[in-house]
């Protein structure tokens, strides 16, 4: 299909530009300098970055893992190679401490897919989380999320949320993850059904991946997991609500959609602009379904505002 015309108007990205000197972002983003971290946020020039960082919840997403990826997504420009070198042994070490640093209450770590690693880099992923839980632990004096307000930036618990790939289904790897210490396990379904073979890897499919997210629920039913969809790919209406009834069958207690944004011309088209009408017509009925929140909107990516909406939830 060709590409509908321009970027329909809705598309303005909120500008970060005429902050006060004392924003969160500013300080964030100072401090990450003087360290030569990188964040997603900034690497992918995400649009929603004032929101995430100087929300009352500041929210980040960091890479672990390195840049490059063992699959090849026909939606992603992320670079791929069959063997992309051992990761770094220290990594989770350092990453945690850094964070922990952070004025920042909710972090989400994130990576490529490692089909090289036999457990797809899951060790990796719950040796960063049970790091950065001793850092920064999640406090059981903090009674409500006003008493977390008041204590200082870097004392004040951390909520980590892991995105993930399918570890192509592997059990012992979903263990691993899920009973680490993390708050919240978030794998992308990424389209309806009908598209997953159009839009994914060939080694994800819509099955594997609903039985991952079920499987970390049944080996911490504490956990909240999590799921996105990108929309404008030519899914129809009634393949999004199925799609929500099959992740409301598996136990998944999150959904977030947002508009597909081809990357390079060597990408999938986009089908279409949904409106953002539609996309507040699938937040009501994900709310009505059950979930616990639904963001939902052309500019919401799988982590927009993750602290903003899971703090209120996860500090009772
Ligand atoms: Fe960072 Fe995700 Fe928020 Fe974008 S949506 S600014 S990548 S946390
Ligand atoms: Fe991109 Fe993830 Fe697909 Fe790799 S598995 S190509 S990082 S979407």
């Amino acid at each position: 299909a060709p590409q509908p015309a321009n970027r329909p108007n809705w598309f303005r990205v909120p500008a970060v530009g005429a902050l006060r000197p004392d924003s969160r972002f500013l300080r964030l983003r100072e401090s990450l300098r003087a360290r030569k971290l990188s964040t997603v946020c900034e690497e992918a020039q995400c649009p929603n970055i004032g929101e995430c960082w100087n929300g009352e919840h500041a929210t980040a997403t960091i890479m672990l893992l390195g840049d490059t990826c063992t699959r090849g997504c026909r939606f992603c420009a992320v670079k791929t190679a069959a063997r992309p070198g051992p990761p770094d042994p220290e990594e989770p070490m350092n990453v945690a401490a850094e964070v922990a640093s952070w004025d920042i209450d909710y972090v989400v770590l994130t990576s490529v897919d490692r089909d090289d690693l036999p457990d797809g880099g899951a060790a990796h992923f719950a040796r960063t989380v049970q790091y950065l839980k001793q850092l920064r632990p999640q406090s059981t004096r903090v009674s409500s999320d006003q008493d977390a307000q008041q204590m200082p930036p870097t004392k004040r618990p951390l909520f980590v949320e892991c995105l993930v790939s399918d570890f192509a289904g592997n059990t012992d790897a979903v263990r691993c993850l899920a009973t680490s210490g993390l708050d919240v396990y978030a794998h992308n379904l990424e389209t309806v059904e009908r598209l997953q073979q159009y839009v994914r890897d060939p080694r994800a499919n819509y099955a594997q991946s609903l039985f991952v997210l079920r499987l970390a629920k049944e080996f911490n039913p504490q956990l909240v997991t999590k799921s996105s969809l990108m929309l404008g790919l030519g899914e129809t209406p009634q393949e999004v609500l199925q799609a929500m009834r099959d992740l409301r069958d598996h136990q998944v207690d999150v959904v977030t959609f947002g508009q597909y944004l081809r990357p390079t011309p060597h990408h999938l088209s986009v089908v279409e602009w949904i409106h953002p009408d539609q996309f507040a017509t699938y937040r009501k009925l994900g709310e009505e379904m059950g979930f616990l929140y639904v963001a939902s909107g052309p500019l919401v990516r799988s982590s927009y505002r993750a602290g903003e909406y899971m703090m209120t939830r996860l500090v009772e």
